[in-house]
């Protein structure tokens, strides 16, 4: 039986997915008199070089045709139209999202959101999206300390965000582009002694990226100890491993379980007791990939690799579902779209790109 200050919660949900089944959050005392309303929240999630081909059109069949894998992975991904394929790959991006609130970068429709710092890897990406400009001295994936502040230290920095601007991310460069030494944001990678057991004994596939599962709970774990942070940031990882490893399977089917995360994700935060509902949702990407059969990747040899895509939902969003009338979107303006979710003016920041026009 749950206790009436917990109905709404997702604990079932949270259990199933988790490993195991989260702690209870703490009990809030009511208060008597009238309950202020909550400040806005922010989760920001990046799905690593997850292209826009997918996000709006599902598996694709320059992709699927001519791999020996093609007839299985048709079966399980394959529906008669783009909307059907879409909805299979992101049941919550096209059931929810797109209902309530609405995504940016359809190319084949019209639509349109690029890069700008010209080289379409990683750390130029995170740089570019997270502080609001492309910088040019950010030309490799090394972990080298970002010399820019990134619009999560620049938040954490303002009344009523500090030690409440937290992360956590799949690859293991995120406390370097988001500087935590200086900004004192954590980036919880695989310190926290649980997360960083299970990692121990999971497969390590990859050198620099850990499942995305293990950040998916350390991302709820943060949700449900105490108070909650006003911005929390994800970055998952697992899609641009499969595709550099050029298995599109597991590239579709990591895309979907992202899915289901942020769905996970969003609901805990919204149903938070000291959110009730007052959170932005935004989702995007560093950088896109090649097209049909050069999916697997990306680089500045690959400008097709520069087109991605945002996805938002919440308070300030309009529902306007796919948009087609935004066609020239850049990666910079994710910055300024962040802090306007949470009711702040990041554009008093020099030479930073202003907020997409979510209304
Ligand atoms: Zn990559």
């Amino acid at each position: 039986m749950i206790p009436g200050h917990l109905r709404g919660w997702t604990i079932p949900m949270l259990c199933a997915a988790a490993l195991a089944c989260a702690p209870a959050p703490a009990v809030v005392p009511s208060t008597p008199g009238p309950v202020a309303d909550p400040p806005p929240h922010l989760l920001l999630v990046t799905l690593d070089g997850l292209r826009w081909q997918e996000v709006f059109g599902g598996a694709d069949s320059l992709v699927l045709r001519g791999r020996a894998d093609s007839a299985e992975l048709t079966r399980a991904w394959w529906r008669p139209t783009r909307e059907a394929r879409r909805a299979e790959l992101l049941p919550f991006l096209w059931g929810e999202v797109a209902r309530r609130g609405q995504l940016i970068g359809d190319r084949e429709a019209g639509g349109g959101m690029r890069v700008t710092n010209g080289k379409y890897f990683s750390y130029p990406g995170y740089n570019e999206l997270l502080t609001g400009r492309a910088d040019g001295r950010v030309d490799s994936n090394d972990k080298i300390a970002n010399p820019n502040v990134t619009v999560l230290e620049w938040l954490a920095r303002r009344p009523g965000f500090a030690g409440r601007v937290v992360a956590a991310s799949s690859w293991d460069a995120f406390p370097w582009i988001i500087n935590t030494d200086r900004s004192g944001i954590p980036v919880e990678a695989g310190q926290d002694s649980v997360i960083a057991r299970m990692a121990e004994l999971l497969p390590r596939l990859w050198k620099e990226t850990r499942f995305d599962l293990l950040t998916h709970r350390s991302a709820l774990d943060r949700l449900w100890a105490g108070e909650p942070p006003r911005v929390l940031y994800v970055a998952l990882g697992e899609t641009d491993e499969w595709a550099h490893d050029g298995n599109y399977g597991r590239y579709l089917d990591a895309a979907r379980r992202n899915d289901a995360m942020i769905r996970e994700l969003y609901q805990a935060f919204a149903g938070h007791p000291a959110v009730r509902g007052n959170v932005a949702l935004i989702v995007t990407v560093d950088h896109g990939r090649g097209d049909g059969p050069l999916w697997t990747d990306h680089g500045r040899d690959r400008p097709e690799a520069g087109w991605v895509w945002l996805a938002a939902l919440g308070p300030g969003v309009a529902a306007r579902g796919a948009r087609t009338d935004v066609r020239d979107a850049t990666l910079a303006q994710v910055a300024a779209t962040a802090a306007a979710a949470l009711g702040e003016d990041y554009t008093v920041v020099p030479a930073v790109a202003g907020p997409l026009p979510l209304r």
